[in-house]
This record gives structure tokens, sequence and C-alpha cells, in this order.
């Protein structure tokens, strides 16, 4: 439960049905939390204009379909903006906020700072004088939008141990905590719930590996445990690109349609992770997230019928 012991946690976004590799990561989330006697609790990350409401029931359905359980209520981002926004508040009074009125392509075409690798912000709005700030935000107005806000970070590396992918280092360049257009950044959404939800444990897909580093900063700054980390493997198409929903069927109700119950892709899963369970009962019964690997696992898609 929620409280002293401390959970794990899956934070899908509603934006689509789960594919396979999300249910993959989901189980390994709630195997690996349940395998240490900690709790589990689950968040909808609803706050990308992205977000349908009826995926919220349907990814939900599909996580219980393998046998995956909660403990609470599940948490939706769209009902914490007010703890965002304090945290927003106390980080600015603090000084460690400044507006940023790059778009995309000022940041794509500013040099980069030394030492920084490709992509990382350079800093450009950083240190403006006021009458600079007051021209950026007229320029952002004229394109309807608003300036961001990021935070002032010192620009350097920060080194963290992943339990399956070993050590690893990101370089913190003053990363977005509120994007121009008003919505709370996923980085300072995540450690914040993150926080309040007690997880003491994050098995999450390892595109996100990247962002870890930044979340450890920002939890460091508001004084937050770090949590441990598994970073699974993505699923892969047999060209070895993320699997996407032009590989076919994917998700479990386009399986079904082929033919391939719940049941089946159950143990397709399971099997790729080294274990012949049938239920995600049994697959507890002989999981340990020690023996988690770093390789992809590739997945083939029944053709969907085009009828
Ligand atoms: N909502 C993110 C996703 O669906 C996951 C975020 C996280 O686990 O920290 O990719």
């Amino acid at each position: 439960m929620m409280g002293m012991v401390g959970s794990g946690r899956y934070a899908p976004s509603p934006s689509g049905d789960l594919h396979v590799g999300n249910l993959r990561t989901a189980l390994i989330a709630w195997a690996c939390a349940r395998s240490k006697d900690l709790g589990f609790v689950m968040r909808m990350e609803d706050l990308d204009e992205r977000v349908r409401p009826q995926y919220v029931q349907s990814q939900l359905a599909d996580l219980k379909a393998l046998g995956i359980d909660w403990d609470g209520e599940v948490l939706f981002q769209s009902e914490r903006l007010p703890a965002y926004e304090e945290v927003v508040t106390q980080l600015q009074e603090r000084g460690l906020l400044y507006e940023c009125y790059c778009t995309r392509a000022d940041i794509r075409e500013a040099p980069t700072a030394p030492h920084a690798p490709p992509g990382s912000y350079p800093g450009t709005c950083r240190d403006l004088t006021e009458k600079e700030r007051d021209e950026g935000r007229k320029k952002l107005e004229i394109m309807s939008r608003g300036p961001a806000l990021r935070l002032r970070t010192n620009n350097d590396t920060l080194t963290f141990t992943d339990r399956v992918c070993g050590e690893f280092t990101g370089h913190i360049d003053d990363f977005v905590i509120r994007r121009g257009d008003g919505v709370m950044a996923y980085n300072l959404v995540a450690v914040v719930d993150d926080e309040y939800q007690h997880v003491h444990q994050v098995v999450r897909a390892d595109d996100l590996l990247d962002s870890t580093p930044r979340q450890i900063y920002l939890q460091q700054l508001l004084g937050f445990a770090t949590p441990e980390y598994y970073h699974v493997p993505l699923v892969v198409n047999e060209q070895g690109q993320r699997l996407a929903k032009r590989d076919g069927a994917v998700t479990l109700a386009q399986l079904a349609e082929q033919g391939m119950g719940t049941e089946k892709v159950f143990a397709m899963i399971a099997t790729s992770l080294g274990s012949k369970a049938e239920t995600a009962t049994e697959f507890l019964e002989s999981f340990d997230p020690s023996t988690l690997r770093r390789g992809p696992w590739t997945f083939t898609a029944p053709e969907t019928s085009q009828n």
C-alpha cells in the first residue's frame, strides 16, 4: 500500500492502447515491486494534448486482464496541477527558474556550449537583461505563445547506477520545467508524483534512461529521496525499430482479432523473459529482478487483416 514501505509504479500516458512492449514493461514493474514486498501504484500521465479519456479505461482493463493489480486509486496528473504549481513557485522563489523565449529552431541553430552534447539547451535565455526579456515575450506573443520556464542548473554531469543498464552518466542542461503552452514538463511532474506516491522503485522503458539524471538532479534540489531505477529494453520490430502501430497487430484487442487471446499474449511476454508462467501469479513466483538483461525483445506482429 501507499505509505511507509514505498511502492513501485506504472505511469502510462493514455494516448493510445498499450502495445505488447508497454504491457511487458508493466508486468516487469509489477513483478519487481511485488517480489520485493513493495506496494504498486498506478498513475495516468494525462497532461499532454494527445491524451484521450477512452484510453484510460482500455489501458487499465488490459493491465487487469494480464493479472496486474495495484494499490489504492489511480492518480491522474490532470488533478494535481496545484501541487505542481506549488513546486514551481518554490523553485521560482529560490531563483532557480528563468523564462526562455527560444523556439525549437532557435535552439537548433544556436551553437552548443562547450562539453555539452548535441541537443542540449545552449543557455541562450539564462542571463538576459530586462529589455531582452521584454523583446522575447513580445516575439512569442506574436506567435500566441508564452515563455517556457527552465531550471538554472550547474550544467554538469550526473552519474547513477541503473539496476539493469549499470552505470549511466547524463549531462544536465537547463531543462524545461513548464512548457511554453503552460503544460508542466514531464521531468517535473514525474519527480513530484514519484515523491507524492512514495515511489521507491521506478521500472520503465529504457528510452527514458536519458531523462533520469535530470530527474535525480531535481529530486536532490527538492530534498526528495532517489528511487531505485530499472530501465528495461524497448520492444522492437524485425527491423530493430521501436514497435509502433504500423507494425500490425500490437495491442491486446488487435491481437485478439488475429486469434491470439490474452493468455497467449501473456505466455509470449513471459517466454520473452525466460519464464514458462501462464499467469501473473505464477510469473511472480519465479521472478528475480536481478536477472533482467539489457537486450531488446523483437516482436513479430501478425499481419492485421485488411478488410
Ligand atoms: N508516461 C511515460 C510513458 O508512457 C512513462 C513515464 C515514466 O515511467 O516515468 O512513456
